[in-house]
């Protein structure tokens, strides 16, 4: 059997469509296969904040998106009870605009466009083992729709099959800086809503948030403390007519509309980054690092690491790198992009209220709309944490809070 791909991509969604597409598009062979056959939904919310549209409009794939009729979404909202703080995130590369578009139609488009860069793409197939000769991942083994057993080789496999990764639990990747599971969640979809930004409810133990999506349809999760979601899951549209009535603007909104679709439930979820390379292999996206979905930043990692890993890869096949360096840089570039984020994504998660000096700091944001704009822009991605919470930012923050007052 001759060797046929420079790599076999498990996985055809955020991850890994982009990775396979942009290899090929550097010209390299990469057979892209998925069990799913798509379109395919998955269980994830959507939205996609400025940094992941930025990279779809390097692609030359943003105004495909813009074209399948999702609402744009400007504005973020955060319903804290005694304040709100609504602001516009500031561009990146040129786009402040964030969408929702469902996983059936965007997951599809990413899959159509790597297929249209010459990638081989199989759906319905499933993998089932990760070939391994001497130490090195040198293909890997699955099953195609018709149970069919094939057998492919490459010189690289990338696991791009999410948060369950079998190519993971092939390799053994060392894991680090994990956290426990917390913040379950439920969501579904409403017509008649209209709502048309990033809204989202703080609460004392559970957090809501409604996004426009695909058919004037409104997106609405809701998430709580495990024991809550014991009992909530049995009753979802009762948990969520109590959530509700503690938030009385999203409450009015979402009441005067009709839920179209079932629940779906997300148990708690963890979070981990996987030492993300090793002898004939890769990660990306849920794969390699994962992060709780409050946040909403996994699509826009997904899509940010396929560009990271793509060049390395790029580099380490046409000779110009050495594997380990190129492959270590990719993981340094991964894990310092995303730490900030990381932390703060799991304390919102706990879903418990904000330390007394963070209250009093969103207190103060609320007062100036720069600082709501910036803020909005800490939540998008586009303004780094660091920045946002240096000390010197937070007395401007403070100050301008204090002339306002
Ligand atoms: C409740 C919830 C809400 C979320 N909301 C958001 C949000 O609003 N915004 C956001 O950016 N992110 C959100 N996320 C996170 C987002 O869903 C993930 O980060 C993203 O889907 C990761 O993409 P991926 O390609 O790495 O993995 P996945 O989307 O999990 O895709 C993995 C693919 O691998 C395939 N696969 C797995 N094993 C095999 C195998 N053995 N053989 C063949 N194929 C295989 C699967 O069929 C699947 O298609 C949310 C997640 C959850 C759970």
């Amino acid at each position: 059997m001759s060797q046929v791909y420079d790599a076999i991509v498990v996985g055809a969604r955020c991850g890994g469509s982009p990775t396979a597409m942009l290899l090929a598009r550097k010209g390299h062979r990469v057979l892209l296969v998925d069990r799913a056959t798509f379109p395919s939904d998955t269980v994830s919310t959507h939205v996609i904040h400025a940094p992941g549209m930025a990279a779809l409009a390097r692609w030359g794939l943003d105004g495909q998106l813009a074209a399948t009729g999702c609402p744009p979404i400007r504005t973020y909202r955060f319903d804290f009870g005694p304040f709100t703080i609504s602001g516009q995130p500031q561009a990146i590369d040129g786009v402040d605009v964030a969408y929702c578009p469902r996983r059936t139609i965007l997951d599809t488009m990413l899959v159509h466009a790597a297929a249209d860069a010459g990638v081989d793409v199989r759906e319905g197939f499933s993998v089932d083992e990760i070939l391994v000769e001497s130490g090195t991942v040198v293909g890997v083994r699955g099953h195609d729709a018709g149970g069919q057993t094939v057998t492919e080789r490459a010189t690289m496999v990338i696991g791009a099959d999410g948060r369950n990764s079998m190519v993971a639990k092939a390799v053994t990747p060392e894991e680090y800086r994990t956290k426990p599971a917390v913040g379950p969640a439920m969501y579904s979809y409403w017509s008649g809503v209209g709502s048309a930004g990033f809204d989202v409810v703080v609460r004392d133990g559970f957090g809501m948030a409604a996004f426009p999506t695909h058919d004037d349809l409104t997106l609405v999760i809701l998430g709580l403390q495990p024991d809550a979601f014991a009992v909530a899951r049995h009753d979802p549209d009762g948990a969520l007519e109590q959530a509700l009535g503690a938030a009385p603007d999203l409450g009015e909104q979402v009441r005067s509309g009709k839920r179209e679709e079932r629940f779906r439930t997300a148990a708690g979820l963890s979070g981990y980054f996987r030492r993300p390379f090793g002898p004939g292999w890769a990660l990306v996206g849920d794969a390699g690092y994962h992060l709780h979905p409050i946040t909403a930043q996994g699509i826009t990692d997904a899509f940010l690491d396929a560009e990271l890993l793509a060049d390395a890869l790029d580099a380490t096949f046409g000779g110009h790198s050495a594997f380990d360096e190129a492959m270590a840089g990719y993981q340094q570039a991964r894990d310092d992009r995303v730490a900030a984020m990381y932390e703060m994504t799991f304390d919102f998660a706990q879903l418990a209220p904000p330390p007394p000096e963070l209250a009093q700091l969103l207190g103060a944001v609320a007062r100036s709309q720069s600082a709501m704009d910036d803020f909005a822009s800490v939540q998008a991605g586009t303004l780094p944490i660091p920045e946002f919470f240096d000390p010197a930012n937070v007395g401007r923050i403070m100050e301008a809070a204090g002339a306002a007052h």
